[in-house]
């Protein structure tokens, strides 16, 4: 008998729902575990917890609620070795990559322990004659994350601990295929001082989401996982009276100019294409390279550097990549290795025969590079996900922003270069959310916010920082008067103005 995963609730772990389904260690293709899959029961008994605990979490001061999410990033710091090899254990990547994630993550819980600071509003005194006015942010009441499973503790911490901190109740609806991590912040939250139904998890797939969106209790959702999946929740969360922020996939080039440093160029790209098996959303996937010199060089660097990238179980920490996330993914990649020989790439190298001794069912890939992509292919159109790069080959920089521009995708963008002119031109111009200048991942600090443009977010405000603040708020604005005794108070008919 497999051990189960159920949800957490009311701050306590809870089981139930539909069904059950297995959950892999990605490194040996063995089902470990088995998580529930919330119902509409389940998701609504969350809800009603959360709902319960609004008014009390609401009055407790923004201060006090920071004080907890101090606590929070202690305890986050003390058990990441507890976190980080459940990371492993479910989704694969290797346990420094983890330890990279989970401290991205503590820094979200950081900048949320600065709620009081961030929440003081604006005032004006003497708007009008003995007339103040003032903008305050009030919490939106119950809140929801849904988010993908490949950074399954960043991306909730990127959502609820500040959602919290605004005086909000927070459901998280993690992924269903590295669903444990979660479930333990979950409790060292509560160890932190985050009272029961304050900060509810269940876990479950489309039933569980659709039955979040329906729910008119639910005043807004953040979600962040694939651009279907994403354009789906917002149109259906906005349906439903929703605010909705929905982050999307993402295919992100990397302009590499003449006369950019190739060693730079080489080392960065490695770890931008096939860190984390390429499964991130700021994974560089395609380099564009202006002019064939700087192509050859930049191709003959990588195929070196390639050769030396270990591939194995994220346990070993002698290894830089570790497998996929699921068997499915990892044939889903191939497929696209596959499309790309066939549309005429040339496939330089090919990861697609890689053994892991040992561990012949782990979801192994090795890193694959192809040359000769063209924007018609679909090695070229198409989230991959997977350790795969691909090289473009342009004359100028416009031709190279001309392709990031009229792709689907907008999350991010990098430029390598030593001119300065010409990063300028390109970060003023480029239609993309987050860009680098000789930085790979320009992945924003946790005090700026985090965002695509085009289709690779939708909604207004981008997630976590200072966006994060007005998304689980909502604004007030208060006028006050305090005539002095005796005032003459006559009727007025024209409309207030300030002359
Ligand atoms: P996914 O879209 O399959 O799943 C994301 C979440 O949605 C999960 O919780 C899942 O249970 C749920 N879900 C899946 N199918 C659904 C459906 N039909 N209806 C309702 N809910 C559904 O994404 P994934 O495979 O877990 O994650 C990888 C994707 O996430 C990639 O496309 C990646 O680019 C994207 N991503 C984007 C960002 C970003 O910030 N833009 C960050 C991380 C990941």
């Amino acid at each position: 008998m497999l051990p189960t995963i159920g949800h957490w609730i009311d701050g306590k772990r809870v089981e139930g729902g539909v069904c059950l389904q297995d959950v892999f260690d990605p490194a040996t293709g063995k089902a470990e575990k088995r998580v529930f899959l919330a119902d509409e029961s389940t998701i609504g008994a969350a809800i009603a917890s959360a709902q319960a605990a609004y008014p009390g979490w609401r009055a407790v001061s923004p201060a006090r609620r920071a004080r907890v999410m101090g606590r929070l990033k202690q305890l986050l710091e003390e058990h990441a070795e507890e976190i980080c090899a459940l990371v492993t254990a479910e989704h694969g990547k290797v346990a420094s990559d983890a330890m990279g994630e989970l401290q991205r993550g503590i820094e979200n819980v950081e900048y949320a322990s600065y709620a009081p600071e961030l929440l003081k509003g604006q005032h004006s005194k003497d708007a009008g004659p003995a007339i103040d006015c003032w903008s305050e942010f009030q919490p939106l009441g119950v809140t929801a994350g849904i988010t993908p499973f490949n950074f399954p503790v960043m991306v909730p911490l990127w959502m609820w601990p500040m959602a919290l901190a605004c005086g909000n109740t927070f459901v998280l609806k993690p992924s269903e295929r590295d669903p444990s991590s979660a479930l333990l912040v979950a409790q060292l939250a509560v160890e932190a001082g985050v009272p029961a139904g304050v900060l509810n998890v269940v876990n479950g797939d489309k039933e569980a989401v659709d039955a979040l969106l329906a729910d008119r209790r639910v005043q807004a959702v953040s979600f962040v996982g694939s651009t279907p999946v994403a354009e789906y929740v917002y149109a259906a969360g906005c349906a439903s009276g929703k605010r909705v922020q929905a982050l999307g996939g993402a295919k992100n080039h990397a302009v590499v100019m003449p006369d950019a440093n190739v060693k730079t160029v080489v080392s960065s790209m490695i770890g931008a294409a096939f860190g984390s098996c390429g499964e991130r959303c700021m994974a560089v996937p395609l380099i564009v390279a202006v002019g064939d010199d700087v192509a050859k060089a930049v191709i003959a660097g990588l195929k070196s550097g390639i050769a030396r990238i270990k591939v194995g179980p994220g346990i070993d920490s002698g290894n830089d990549m570790g497998p996929l996330v699921s068997r499915q993914h990892l044939e889903k990649v191939k497929g696209y290795i596959d499309q790309g020989v066939a549309e005429g790439a040339t496939l330089l190298v090919d990861g697609r025969e890689i053994r892991v001794p040992g561990h012949d069912e782990g979801y192994f890939l090795g890193p694959s590079l192809f040359d000769d992509v063209k924007p018609e292919m679909k090695i070229y159109r198409e989230e991959i996900f997977g350790p795969v790069l691909g090289v473009v080959r342009v004359k100028t920089l416009r031709e190279a922003m001309d392709l990031i521009d009229r792709h689907e995708y907008g999350n991010g963008t990098c430029i390598f270069t030593r001119d300065g002119e010409a990063a300028r031109y390109f970060s003023d111009n480029v239609l993309a959310g987050m860009v680098g200048i000789n930085v790979p991942l320009p992945v924003p600090v946790a005090y700026h916010s985090f965002g695509g443009w085009k289709r690779s977010l939708f909604g207004d405000l981008h997630v976590y920082g200072p966006d994060a603040v007005r998304f689980y708020t909502r604004r007030k604005t208060i006028t006050q008067r305090w005539p002095s005794a005796g005032a003459d108070e006559k009727a007025v008919f024209s409309f207030p103005s300030g002359r």
